[in-house]
């Protein structure tokens, strides 16, 4: 590879570096995480489902063979391939009013997948449909959801608006104890957790938040009540309302232009601008989809899998904006573009093609915006994957519209404070009527990660305590100490960018597991002391350490707002090599985790 370095915005690399720093200082804060407040106590109500009325039932105290915690695709994949595995007895439960998971919460106008739906929306040669758009809307991924659930008969055990409070293993009776806040006292031989990974909505800690009278809600419990219309759009109730958005995040791109739309007003607050690339929707063409093969999913979503994380291919079969910019993703994983370069011509290399990218980001602001100082505002300052990167053809050009104002608050690390009827940031107050919070997501504190759902296991030891100096697993499947309870998510695990594909290969994995073991007569399966131990050993000297690249960032939840912790907690040789491990363990090494046959 032959690349030259020139000038980027004017900028040398050196140039730049110093640029980026400038930047991540301006917006560094000392409170760090502590900036944010839990939508629950007085915040509660950010929380509440707006979608689905509670219905009143009896606790529950029977007996289910397998029950999964998380009615999102984690859960709807591993129910739906034990089914296929020939298991009758699945009970399914969540804390939302029906199956969806994160497309339940999240239906706020303008609402997309934003990694090809022909490869993320698991199943669907199962279900037997395809996705209308290349990049499908959000309703339509929650209504697959729930035409899995009822492909593979799962309505039938669900528990909804039901969380779980407590796991109790029984030795006596080989099966799990399992508390809710509904007052059931269940049991489940096999408890499987599948409760993702941005769950709980935050909120800033602006001074006087509490004090705001007008209408305001997080963007995961959009108020259709409110502001009218759906996910597409006609949000009639805003028509003669002054409506502010906080956040320019992944959601913000999507929302603010649907809301710009509509709202008589509205003002944008940013902190910091999202990369925004080319999105390339497009409907989905009736010939390609009829000429569709069986197994057509699996080979494009092998394709996009190996794509983003290195895996040698002959064609790129979705080229798009995430495969177009893999090798710039794989950095923050793997810390290389090119392993056959010496490591500092590689680095060289590598800041070169960032560099190209940012500074083609910036360009395509230039050419979008209309109005300079608007323009000079929304361009982001940073190395690329210090965000999530967003694609969009509608954001930017919402800015060209005369009801549209950008308010940047980065030189006052956010907005300043709230009073009853406005926003306020440096010494200008804003009246505004409503306030949608786009501000994301407390990351990787959902069930058992949480303090929230505690697990007591063999001699009543207790999972986040044996985990106290960072998660202790199998494949990040299985804990000693743990007997049949699995978890599904990236933790010890692989990731990918598309994360319904590592849930599917979780999934697959652990029916088959679960499969062999009722085969055998196996009632108990646990890993041994040794065989968890080498794996936390396999994750530790293998992961890359991203802290390195993250330090140098802005601050968001990708490194903990600026403080990121070296902390080695996925398996970096890639969802392919993984997926080597599993197969020769579940030949070899399945009898680990086989406790005595009956
Ligand atoms: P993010 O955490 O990415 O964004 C939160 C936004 O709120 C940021 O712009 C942040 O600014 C801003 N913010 C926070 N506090 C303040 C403050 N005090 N004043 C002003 N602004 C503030 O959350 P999102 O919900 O946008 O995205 C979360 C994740 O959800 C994504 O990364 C993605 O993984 C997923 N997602 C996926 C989608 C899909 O289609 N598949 C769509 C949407 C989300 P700053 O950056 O300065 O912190």
């Amino acid at each position: 590879m032959t690349i030259t370095e020139t000038e980027f915005d004017g900028y040398t690399l050196e140039g730049l570096r110093e640029k980026y720093k400038h930047e991540r200082d301006r917006r560094i804060r000392s409170d760090g995480l502590g900036q944010y407040r839990a939508t629950k106590g007085e915040f509660g109500y950010y929380a509440k489902d707006p979608y689905t009325e509670q219905v009143e039932r009896e606790p529950k105290t029977d007996s289910v063979e397998v029950l999964v915690v998380g009615g999102g695709f984690g859960g709807l994949v591993v129910a739906a391939h034990l089914r296929k595995a020939g298991i009758e007895s699945i009970r399914m439960l969540d804390e939302a009013g029906d199956f969806g998971g994160t497309w339940y919460w999240n239906r706020y106008p303008g609402i997309h997948c934003d990694i090809e739906s022909y490869s993320y929306m698991p199943l669907l040669e199962d279900v037997g449909t395809v996705p209308s758009m290349r990049y499908a809307p959000g309703e339509e991924i929650r209504q697959h959801a729930m035409g899995i659930a009822k492909k593979f008969d799962l309505y039938r055990e669900a528990l909804f608006h039901t969380r779980v409070t407590e796991l109790t293993w029984d030795e006596k009776e080989e099966n799990w104890l399992v508390s809710t806040d509904r007052g059931d006292r269940m049991r489940a031989r096999f408890v499987l957790t599948s409760s993702g990974t941005l769950t709980q909505p935050k909120l800033p800690g602006i001074p006087g938040i509490e004090n705001f009278k007008g209408h305001t809600f997080h963007t995961s419990r959009w108020d259709y009540g409110y502001t009218g219309g759906d996910q597409f759009g006609g949000l009639t109730g805003l028509a003669d309302k002054k409506v502010a958005v906080v956040g320019t995040g992944a959601t913000g791109i999507q929302v603010i232009p649907f809301v710009g739309r509509d709202a008589q007003q509205l003002l944008v607050f940013q902190r910091t601008p999202s990369t925004v690339d080319v999105r390339g929707q497009r409907p989905t063409d009736p010939e390609w989809a009829a000429s569709l093969k069986p197994g057509w999913q699996k080979e494009r979503m092998d394709n996009f899998l190996a794509v983003v994380s290195g895996e040698p291919v002959e064609v790129d079969m979705t080229a798009d904006g995430w495969t177009s910019t893999a090798e710039l993703q794989r950095k923050v994983v793997t810390g290389r573009i090119d392993s056959a370069l010496p490591t500092d011509e590689r680095e060289r290399i590598e800041e070169i093609v960032d560099a190209t990218k940012m500074a083609g980001i910036r360009a395509r602001i230039d050419e979008v915006v209309t109005d300079p100082e608007t323009a000079e505002k929304l361009k982001p300052w940073y190395r690329y994957m210090c965000k999530r990167p967003t694609f969009s053809d509608l954001y930017l050009q919402t800015y060209n519209r005369d009801n549209v104002t950008l308010v940047d608050t980065a030189d006052h690390g956010g907005i300043t404070r709230m009073t009853e009827n406005a926003i306020v940031v440096g010494d200008t107050e804003y009246e505004v009527d409503c306030v949608i919070f786009a501000t994301g997501f407390f990351s990787g504190v959902s069930g058992v990660m949480s303090g929230d759902l505690p697990v007591h296991g063999r001699d009543g030891k207790v999972l986040l305590e044996s985990w106290a100096y960072g998660p202790r697993t199998l494949h990040g499947f299985m804990s000693h100490g743990f007997p049949n309870q699995f978890h599904l998510g990236p933790v010890q695990n692989a990731n990918s960018v598309n994360f319904t594909h590592i849930l599917q290969d979780q999934a697959e994995h652990l029916a088959a597991v679960i499969a062999k073991a009722r085969e055998l007569g196996v009632r108990v399966l646990e890993p041994t002391a040794d065989a968890e131990a080498r794996w936390v050993e396999t994750i530790q000297t293998s992961a890359h350490d991203s802290s390195v690249f993250f330090n140098e960032c802005t601050p968001g939840y990708y490194n903990q707002e600026g403080m990121p912790i070296p902390l080695k907690v996925t398996y970096d040789p890639g969802p392919f090599a993984f997926r080597r491990v599993l197969s020769e363990w579940r030949e070899n090494g399945l009898a680990e985790v086989l406790g005595p046959i009956s």
